[in-house]
């Protein structure tokens, strides 16, 4: 429950006109089942050897192992194409519904549970990328492929056809096709990843809702401090204390609610809607 004192505070804050981000991180996944695959249940085997996500999820292993890489993906997509969006995230969606153009999405989850839950790919930058598309390895285009639903949800070290492999290739100009995902040893993008737009939304921003996400990676942070800079607004939405529930605190202009996101959006959402009415 969000406490009368902090949904006063809200509704105030919800009197804005300006522009609202939402950021969200791996805890608005796990609040549909889906792991992190950091731990235990990241790890493959290749031959007699143990990766884990790091070594496996990079650049260099896509050159030298692509068909390793792209198994890898091909289970972790079947594993959160067998979730389902929660409550949290359909309380995004809403969201977009009521605020329209001043609301962006910026998500780090590569599970395309945002989109699926109705989110549009306009105002949804996924940093991250998305399972459910793929990409040509070659410069022919910068077109996002989806993933045919023809292709088997493989399971952990199961092998795909050459049928299965023969459709992870361009559509446009045949070459491989690699995951949409940035790569450990990759870097941001505008191009794939939204960078830019990301930095610039963050700079016109009112106020940011940080969700489910400790700031383990580079863009988040950056996002969060530049508001922080402007001496805009931060809520963060999370089950522990973290930097950004301290950076949320320290500023003197923002909350930390400490709830899972699927329980504090929804209320978050018929807050929103009690102001607007
Ligand atoms: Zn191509």
């Amino acid at each position: 429950m969000i406490s009368i004192y902090l949904k006063e505070k809200l509704k105030t804050l919800f009197q804005c006109k300006g522009k609202i981000t939402v950021l969200t991180g791996a805890g608005v996944s796990a609040e549909s089942g889906i792991p992190t695959f950091r731990g235990p249940e990241g790890y493959w085997t290749i031959g007699s050897t143990n990766y884990q996500p790091q070594d496996i999820s990079t650049n260099r292993m896509l050159q030298s192992n692509p068909k390793e890489v792209w198994k890898w993906f091909l289970f972790r997509r079947g594993v959160c194409r067998a979730a389902q969006p929660n409550e949290g995230h359909k309380a995004l969606v809403e969201m977009e519904k009521l605020l329209g153009d001043r609301f962006t999405l910026i998500t780090q989850n590569i599970d395309g549970l945002h989109l699926r839950a109705g989110n549009s790919m306009k105002r949804t930058f996924q940093i991250h990328g998305n399972l459910d598309y793929m990409r040509c390895t070659k410069p022919c285009s910068t077109k996002l492929h989806y993933i045919s639903d023809e292709f088997p949800f493989i399971q952990r070290h199961q092998e795909p056809t050459k049928k299965d492999w023969d459709m992870i290739v361009c559509p446009d100009c045949g070459a491989p096709a690699r995951p949409h995902a940035l790569l450990w040893d990759e870097y941001y993008d505008e191009e794939w990843y939204r960078w830019e737009s990301s930095m610039n939304t963050a700079n016109h921003t009112e106020l940011l809702i940080i969700v489910g996400t400790e700031g383990a990676t580079n863009l988040p942070n950056q996002i969060a401090n530049l508001v922080s800079l402007n001496k805009k607004t931060i809520i963060d939405i999370n089950i522990v204390k973290n930097r950004f529930s301290d950076m949320a605190q320290n500023t003197g202009r923002g909350f930390f609610i400490q709830q899972p996101s699927a329980k504090a959006l929804p209320e978050i959402l018929k807050i929103w809607k009690e102001v607007r009415e």
